[in-house]
């Protein structure tokens, strides 16, 4: 049976550094403040928000809501951008998605400063990790990568299948993961409609899956020995769990992260570590 990662352990770890990192800022005067741009009233984004406001300020990261309405306009919404890139006072912006129809979020993305973009979803930022010199990044791509150094394992030459292409998980996550000299192969719906995700996965000595379907993967599809990293956050009833079949490959997997428990608490560590980072940047610390 496969180790199973507690995301938690991972997090506290890299939070104790963060907290070093605000000892050594608050010795200087500076605090690092989040501002979170949320436009219309969205409950999942409410809950979001609430969950980084606790886990920011709980640490010593300052952090406001910019509540803005749901009709404004894109012109406006980047207006707003623009006033916290200039506020001193501000070191970090997080666009909250999604935005109401006709805003290209993209676009709003690409206004936040790259210096204050702490998701790491700016295309300066997405650039750099193209160039493999990222300061920063997609919180979860740097939480996969964060998991699998924890595991130990050397990845130069491994076969490595990402199971997802989004811009935020499964891009960068491939591009973060070949500088290490992985080979990667990276999944998504069309390689399912070849019928040929089965055949991929089966070869990963290192298995990422960010879907969103749960149990997309049966558990005899694991490798023997594979590292399995599940980011997939799906709704069962009243269970959440990932996108592989836990129970089946974690007695296949040398590895494997569980859902609930994973990924996601090293998510929102990275996300506090990228505040740091940006803030430490920005004030020339
Ligand atoms: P997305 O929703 O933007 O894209 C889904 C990807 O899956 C696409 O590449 C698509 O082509 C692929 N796909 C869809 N059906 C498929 C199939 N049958 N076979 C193979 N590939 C298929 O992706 P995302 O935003 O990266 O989110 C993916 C999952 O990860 C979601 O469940 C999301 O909630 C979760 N997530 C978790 C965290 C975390 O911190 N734990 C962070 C971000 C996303």
């Amino acid at each position: 049976m496969g180790n199973i990662i507690d995301g938690k352990v991972i997090s506290e770890k890299i939070k104790d550094q963060v907290k070093k990192e605000l000892e050594l800022l608050k010795s200087k005067g500076i605090t690092p403040k989040l501002v979170a741009v949320s436009v219309g009233e969205n409950p999942a984004s409410i809950v979001y928000m609430n969950q980084q406001k606790k886990n920011c300020e709980k640490i010593g990261i300052n952090y406001e809501i910019l509540q803005l309405p749901e009709n404004i306009s894109e012109i406006e919404l980047c207006d707003n951008i623009e006033k916290l890139n200039k506020n001193q006072d501000v070191t970090g912006i997080i666009l909250q998605l999604p935005l109401p129809k006709g805003i290209d979020s993209r676009k709003v993305q690409s206004k936040i400063a790259p210096e204050k973009d702490v998701e790491g979803v700016n295309p300066s930022n997405m650039g750099w990790i193209l160039y493999g010199r990222a300061i920063i990044g997609p919180c979860t791509a740097l939480a996969v990568k964060e998991i699998i150094e924890y595991t130990g394992v050397n990845l130069y030459g491994k076969e490595v299948v990402m199971v997802g292409h989004s811009d935020i998980v499964g891009k960068p996550v491939a591009l973060l993961l070949v500088d290490k000299f992985a080979t990667v192969s990276i999944c998504h719906i069309g390689t399912f409609d070849a019928g040929k995700l089965e055949e991929h996965v089966k070869r990963a000595e290192i298995l990422i899956v960010a879907v969103g379907k749960a149990n997309l993967i049966p558990g005899d599809w694991i490798k023997e020995g594979a590292i399995v990293i599940d980011v997939g956050i799906n709704k069962v009833g009243d269970k959440i769990v990932g996108d592989v079949e836990f129970d089946k490959a974690k007695e296949r997997a040398s590895w494997i992260t569980p859902v609930p428990g994973g990924v996601g608490p090293v998510t929102t560590a990275i996300l506090l570590r990228n505040i740091v980072v940006l803030t430490k940047m920005q004030k020339g610390v």
